[in-house]
């Protein structure tokens, strides 16, 4: 029986993950679920899985929540903060990092610190601490699974996926020559480019395959979720930018490729369902069943493949630009980001201004090499004043 903690679990991701847990009582128990400040949602949760802790990230919601609980005569402690994310996170035997944005940083790498089993859905958190993460993964001995159904298909199609840490190191040693990135293109993919500028938060979260999160979804609809996940590869599979291809794939129904030497390439296919991944991070190296159905493949029938526009995407390019000057770059990209994305959600930036405003804060903030998670953070903290004067500049102009 493992102990397993899920941050971020009132979210998509941490949804699907119930589900998945639910159908294993007798190899997982629940230790702590964690919300920013979904209380109800957390609430019900609670009263299913019966966790040894709930966390509020929002401080001034915890003694309402705690109360609530009392109520019922519920034994679940109630913890609050950075720090008690941070605690929940280091002490099950598995964390499932699925907290959105640069907020997760420091609780996953609590439980990478802690040498835990970390199943990563927060790329964020390794797009802007990369080489202190991995650094971290090593020394602490921590166990990392991807979540991100590309990069867990990647994962399985690649020849170390039965091998230690150590081993995964280097897979281009081992007869690997590419990694073939597949993204749907997201549901502005054919529309008029005159159109982008007018398009909608709800336009822009219809996503046409997946249901996700609302900042992921403008995400995937700029792009930026594809250049993130580039970024995220090359830490996650130890390679440099220049041996991943971002393949447009609208069906999304092939999850990524892995190309060898010898002109093989390997494939992971099924419905577009996280329930996938997430099963296989959590049973890895064995195999449980996820509730997902199997994929009807002759009526599926075709499988597309076109190159991605980057006159369309320009994001795809701010994110190569970011991977290849290294540094805090990545974590300036991913603030900026966050802080644009935030923009548009409330309707105060257009969607076309969302790279624009990325551009503009990578060309402003000053990139170091991040000697401590201090580092990372600053630079975080300096983007995201940089996007918040430029945004405001813009709409009072
Ligand atoms: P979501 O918005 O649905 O859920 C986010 C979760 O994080 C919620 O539980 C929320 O309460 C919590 N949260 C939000 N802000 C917080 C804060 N400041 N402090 C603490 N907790 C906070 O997001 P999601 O779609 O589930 O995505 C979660 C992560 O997984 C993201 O990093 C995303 O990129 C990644 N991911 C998601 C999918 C997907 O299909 N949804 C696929 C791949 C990767
Ligand atoms: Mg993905």
């Amino acid at each position: 029986m493992q102990t397993v903690t899920v941050l971020g679990s009132t979210g998509s991701i941490g949804v699907s993950t119930l589900d998945v847990l639910a159908r294993h009582p007798e190899r997982y128990a629940v230790y702590a679920l964690t919300a920013n400040r979904s209380l109800d949602a957390l609430f019900e949760q609670v009263k299913v899985f019966s966790p040894r802790y709930a966390v509020l990230a929002d401080e001034s919601l915890a003694v309402e929540f705690a109360g609530k609980l009392a109520k019922e005569g519920i034994g679940t402690q109630v913890l609050s903060g950075e720090a008690g994310l941070c605690a929940v996170a280091r002490e099950a035997d598995v964390t499932m990092a699925a907290i959105v944005g640069a907020a997760g940083l420091l609780p996953t790498m609590s439980a990478v610190e802690a040498g835990k089993k970390v199943l990563l859905a927060n790329k964020e958190a390794l797009v802007m601490a990369g080489p202190l993460f991995m650094d971290a993964v090593a020394r602490y001995g921590a166990t990392l699974l991807p979540i991100d159904s590309e990069h867990n298909a990647i994962f399985q199609c690649l020849p170390i996926q039965n091998s230690s840490s150590a081993e995964q190191e280097r897979p281009f040693s081992k007869g690997v020559q590419r990694i073939l990135l597949t993204g749907s293109g997201g549901p502005f993919r054919t529309t008029p480019l005159a159109d982008l500028v007018g398009v909608t938060p709800d336009q822009a979260c219809a996503h046409p395959n997946w249901s996700m999160g609302r900042k992921i979804s403008v995400d995937s609809a700029t792009m930026m979720n594809k250049g993130l996940e580039l970024i995220e590869a090359c830490w996650l599979f130890h390679t440099d930018a220049s041996n991943i291809d971002i393949i447009v794939h609208p069906q999304s129904v092939i999850h990524s490729m892995v190309e060898y030497i010898d002109g093989s390439i390997l494939a992971q296919l099924g419905n577009p369902d996280m329930r996938t991944p997430i099963a296989h991070a959590l049973a890895w190296p064995e195999r449980i069943v996820s509730g997902v159905g199997s994929l009807d493949i002759i009526a599926q029938a075709r499988l597309d493949f076109e190159a991605p526009d980057e006159q369309r995407f320009p994001c795809l390019r701010l994110a190569r630009e970011a991977a290849a000057r290294g540094g805090t770059a990545p974590a300036v990209l991913n603030a900026a980001n966050e802080v644009a994305v935030e923009a548009f959600l409330s309707g105060r930036l257009n969607f076309v201004s969302i790279a624009t405003v990325i551009e503009q804060v990578m060309a402003k903030v000053k990139i170091v090499e991040p000697l401590t998670l201090a580092d990372v953070q600053q630079a975080d903290s300096d983007s995201r004043v940089c996007a918040i004067e430029i945004i405001t500049a813009k709409t009072s102009a």
